[in-house]
């Protein structure tokens, strides 16, 4: 196989732990779709009513003792303990920044490691959720991607992540109004669209008003423009799309982003043309990562606002996160205000993203497994030795 097929590689299957993983023998009920809740409940001879009760109690509650669960019958209770639990992934580390970014290295089942972002801001607190255990696409400036994918992660692995947040916030029952995470980015590590399925099945548990009920107007998915699954995301989620472009010409995005070689730009700005729900209320994010002298430039600038021209379009000015080993620098402030100004005079919207967590290596594109992170510099120091 050449470089090139390599980094294009589906991801592999998900493997056997994907819905109702077994752990000790035990099926998990976190993950399953209501349907397969119903399903799962109805092989053990119980009442469709039984899953709505469930649903409530784990996604609602939060609770993950059978024996809290007081309105199932005692032997109900007693026999969902010998065939099932409510798990979600282990925690393993949970770091916090001092700006009050809260970062949880989580351990799944098969020892392998995602980690899950926590940051609070003035109106709102946006959790950043991880769907693969390292990612595909090799994108030069990003953290994950120099970590080669190790596999999807499953329903329960996703949507398991927004529960041990609300854990580690305090945030159950489930809260109408007030609450630290109102916003999910899918923006931790690896590509949401290569894990459709899994990502799809998480956030319709996320969704349901019964449940977690995080409104879908309040969830972004970010893609690096896997163009194929995108008017699908849109169409059956109908959540808030980001994009990352990062370039104004096909060969700087060819560089310092791979996947633009199998969907280059003109094809990824007609697949966001088409993107269904947009207009001028509802905008496509797309997310610009400040280099210096690679992407930087006032042509940059201007050529960005002929690209975007008939979306509905915010650019969202990411200053780059520098992590052990990377190679770009960040744009000087000076240079990051004029591309804004460039983008404002002609009404695009343009915030420059603060960086946040810097510290705990929480910020964007610098996730990566900490045992990942671990065996590197074993090996290096293995090689000075
Ligand atoms: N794979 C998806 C989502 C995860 S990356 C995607 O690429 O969109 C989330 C965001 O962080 C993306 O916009 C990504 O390009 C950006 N990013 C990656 N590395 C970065 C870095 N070192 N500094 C700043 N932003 C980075
Ligand atoms: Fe993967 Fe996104 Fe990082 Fe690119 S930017 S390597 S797609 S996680």
């Amino acid at each position: 196989m050449s470089q090139h097929a390599k980094a294009f590689a589906p991801p592999p299957e998900v493997p056997g732990n994907a819905r109702g993983a077994a752990h000790d023998g035990k099926r998990n009920l976190v993950g399953l779709s209501r349907e397969q809740l119903a399903a799962e409940l109805a092989a053990l001879g119980e009442k469709p009513f039984r899953a709505k009760q469930l649903w409530h109690w784990i996604y609602h509650r939060g609770v993950t003792d059978f024996a809290e669960m007081t309105n199932l019958a005692k032997d109900f209770r007693a026999r969902l303990v010998e065939t099932h639990e409510v798990r979600r992934p282990e925690v393993a580390v949970v770091q916090v920044s001092k700006d009050g970014t809260r970062k949880w290295l989580l351990r799944l089942a098969d020892g392998q490691e995602v980690e899950t972002v926590y940051i609070p801001e003035e109106d709102r607190g946006t959790l950043c959720v991880s769907s693969q255990v390292g990612c595909t696409l090799t994108c030069k400036f990003c953290h994950t991607g120099t970590q080669r994918l190790v596999r999807n992660l499953s329903p329960a692995e996703i949507v398991g992540q927004i529960m041990v947040a609300r854990d580690g916030l305090g945030e159950w029952p489930s809260p109408a109004e007030g609450r630290q995470i109102t916003n999910i980015v899918l923006m931790g590590m690896g590509e949401p669209l290569y894990n459709y399925e899994n990502v799809a099945t998480a956030m319709k548990i996320a969704m349901d008003q019964e449940g977690l009920s995080v409104s879908k107007r309040k969830i972004t998915l970010s893609t690096s423009g896997v163009v194929p699954e995108m008017e699908r995301c849109g169409r059956e989620l109908d959540v808030n799309l980001a994009v990352s472009l990062h370039a104004t010409s096909d060969e700087v995005r060819d560089m310092i982003m791979p996947i633009n070689k199998k969907y280059p730009l003109k094809m990824l700005l007609d697949a966001c043309r088409n993107y269904p729900g947009t207009n001028n209320a509802r905008r496509i994010t797309f997310e610009y990562v400040m280099l210096k002298g690679v992407n930087d430039s006032e042509d940059d600038a201007r050529r960005l606002i002929r690209l975007l021209k008939g979306i509905p379009a915010k650019v969202n000015l990411i200053p780059f996160n520098p992590w052990p080993g990377s190679f770009f620098e960040c744009s000087n402030k000076a240079t990051i205000t004029r591309f804004a100004d460039i983008l404002s005079a002609a009404h695009i919207s343009s915030p420059v993203r603060a960086t946040r967590g810097e510290d705990i290596l929480a910020a964007c594109g610098q996730l990566k497994s900490s045992s990942e992170r671990k065996k590197k510099s074993e090996r290096a120091a293995g090689a000075q030795a």
